[in-house]
């Protein structure tokens, strides 16, 4: 996976993170820019078309704050010696991705809380320097800015996944039980809950009379809310099943056959040797290749007599041998190096063990 999403822009490197910025993010821009100009029109109705650079200005400053949001998270994780991978900006704020899951529900938790808590000290800062300032404009775009950051602040502190908070509830929860799994559960049914409950919202603001862009705007908030949940239960119930994954558990029995024979004759010997799977070997007796179930199902049942088992074959390349008892992260990590829908699985001695089947290791993952 390529991070940064389809079709993000890269802007730079910051802390020596890049950062990206999704298309959406100009969307967004110009819906700002647009939308609220009626709203700052009644607060300054001399200035004509001036009031789209008041807008303009105010969509700019949101995303730099966003921005130090995200900042705050990739700095918090590299001074924790937690890796980075990137920042991107996106239409409904930012996300900064770090390198693997944090060790620890501590860390987790500073590395979550450090978001929030940069947007609220932007919104204090912002109303602070606006008390001074007399400049009507000035003003007026450092109160909206401190607002916008107080709630993009407290917004992210709920404590439900996707957000900042989600991830604070997961680490106290897993810090409590010890139990990481169980705390990216809870979190992420707080998250369902809340995806549900934001569809509410624009009905209490308004009195039970919201208006159109409340309600798309609301059901796209809660859309996100509910995927991001979801993604996280997913990825926890794989989680969970992870030390299941192992090449002596999951390996198919296999007979090692000689290259040269017809299919037929090959399906014969795996039958009589009660093998699912078959290795090709050399005249030593070596292995060279395994044999792929999906082009050993396309072949037509007439033509097995005529065709060379070595034709249904995949040569033996690095990475494409394993041990025994290799299992979860480290299985899954194997396979990602040396990507092949079967892998060799050889015994303590050396031996061959097994054929492991890519197909029987994501139906495990995803058993329910
Ligand atoms: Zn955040």
């Amino acid at each position: 996976m390529g991070f940064g999403g389809r079709g993000s822009i890269r802007l730079g490197r910051v802390f020596g993170v890049p950062v990206y910025v999704s298309p959406t993010w100009f969307i967004v821009a110009a819906v700002i820019t647009i939308g609220f100009e009626p709203i700052v029109a009644r607060s300054f109705p001399d200035l004509g078309a001036g009031t789209y650079a008041i807008t303009f200005a105010f969509a700019v400053l949101l995303y730099a704050s966003v921005f130090l949001h995200e900042v705050s998270h990739a700095v918090t994780s590299i001074r924790l010696g937690i890796a980075v991978r990137g920042i991107t900006l996106h239409f409904l704020g930012g996300h900064t991705e770090i390198e693997r899951e944090s060790p620890t529900p501590g860390r987790d938790l500073l590395v979550s809380a450090a978001g929030p808590l940069v947007s609220l000290a932007i919104g204090g800062a912002a109303y602070l320097a606006a008390l001074p300032v007399d400049a009507d404009i000035p003003e007026y775009l450092l109160l909206v800015l401190a607002s916008a950051n107080v709630i993009v602040g407290a917004f992210n502190l709920l404590p439900a996944l996707p957000l900042d908070g989600g991830h604070m509830l997961r680490a106290v929860v897993w810090r409590i039980t010890g139990d990481e799994n169980r705390g990216t559960v809870v979190a992420a049914r707080a998250g369902q809950v809340l995806a549900v409950a934001v569809i509410g919202v624009p009905f209490l603001l308004a009195g039970g009379r919201p208006t159109l862009f409340g309600i798309l705007w609301a059901a796209l908030v809660a859309l996100l809310l509910w995927n991001g949940a979801t993604q996280a239960l997913t990825v926890a119930r794989m989680r969970a099943r992870l030390p299941e994954l192992n090449t002596s558990r999951l390996a198919r029995p296999a007979v090692s056959v000689s290259a040269d024979l017809p299919v037929s004759e090959a399906l014969r010997q795996a039958r009589e040797a009660g093998a699912t799977s078959m290795i090709l070997v050399d005249a030593a007796g070596r292995p060279i290749a395994v044999v792929n179930e999906s082009a050993l199902a396309a072949l037509p049942e007439e033509r097995r007599p005529w065709v060379p088992i070595s034709n249904m074959a995949k040569s033996l390349q690095d990475g494409m041998v394993l041990g025994p008892g290799v299992s979860g992260e480290d299985l899954l990590r194997a396979m990602r190096r040396r990507p092949s829908s079967e892998y060799l699985v050889l015994d303590e001695t050396g031996r061959v063990y097994g054929v492991l089947v890519s197909a029987d290791v994501d139906s495990a993952l995803s058993a329910r």
